[in-house]
């Protein structure tokens, strides 16, 4: 396959994608395509569908209503999704929009909602993340769209674990010590994926911390001697997990 071309254009779209096909570009995106991005009839864009790999898409019938592709060759076949569940508890909006591109960024498989008692944002529009989400995506070559779940309170997202899931803890009250040395060797405990939860900017309260550490397969870790930003924590747990457990091993 010849070597991948990162700085190309790439754009989502939610249709079945195949060699030889032709679809209509959304309307939604007529604006992004002719009038951002400024391309015309003959030019190549590459198109991923979040299932079926990524494509070479050429414009060939554009008018000011309607925009057509013709796909032509597969450029990179679908890769599977992201291994690490990203619990959250959901922040105020522009840093949860960034933390939601950070964690897509990280290779996270899906993303959760937890509400916990000091959560700010009780209220999340799901279409919003989604959108960043597509976004974060799009700009770094990301082949899967991680799926946004619905809200949950923090005791039905615990009750919810699969046994062999092992729930990496970010405790920010955590006893000091290397998450690397901590996580590794933990692989054979992650028989059923891993999980990761980052608690809200007010951290977790000592009931739930104490709810998390009663689960029979959680590992507590900190993320060194200072108090980061839960957006900042976001990127941290999802660096150390993804180094000692994740796909950054390969
Ligand atoms: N109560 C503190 C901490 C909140 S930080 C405050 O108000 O500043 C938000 C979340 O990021 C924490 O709940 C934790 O999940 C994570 N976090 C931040 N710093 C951390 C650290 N040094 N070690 C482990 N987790 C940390």
């Amino acid at each position: 396959m010849p070597e991948y071309d990162f700085a190309a254009q790439r754009l989502y779209l939610d249709l079945p994608l195949a060699e030889g096909a032709q679809c209509d570009a959304p309307a939604m995106v007529h604006n992004y395509l002719l009038n951002v991005l400024r391309l015309r009839a003959g030019d190549v864009i590459h198109v991923f569908n979040g299932k079926d790999g990524e494509f070479r898409a050429r414009l060939f019938d554009v008018s000011r209503r309607h925009v057509r592709l013709g796909i032509e060759a597969l450029l990179r076949t679908q890769t599977a999704p992201g291994g690490i569940d990203y619990a959250f508890a959901p922040l105020k909006q522009a840093r949860l929009d960034y933390m939601v591109q950070k964690a897509v960024e990280m290779g996270a498989g899906r993303l959760i909602p937890v509400i916990t008692n000091r959560t700010q944002a009780r209220r999340l529009n799901l279409d919003r993340l989604r959108a960043n989400i597509i976004e974060a995506a799009e700009q770094c070559g990301v082949l899967v769209i991680p799926e946004i779940c619905e809200p949950v309170g923090l005791s039905t997202y615990l009750a919810g674990l699969p046994a062999r899931r092992l729930l990496v803890f970010c405790d920010e009250r955590a006893p000091a010590g290397s998450p690397n040395e901590t996580l590794t060797h933990r692989a054979e405990d992650a028989v059923d994926g891993v999980s990761l939860i980052v608690g809200p900017e007010g951290g977790f309260d000592e009931g739930e911390r104490a709810s998390i550490l009663k689960g029979s397969n959680v590992i507590r870790i900190s993320l060194g001697p200072r108090i980061l930003r839960a957006d900042t924590a976001a990127v941290a747990a999802l660096a150390v997990v993804q180094a000692a457990l994740g796909d950054w091993r390969r």
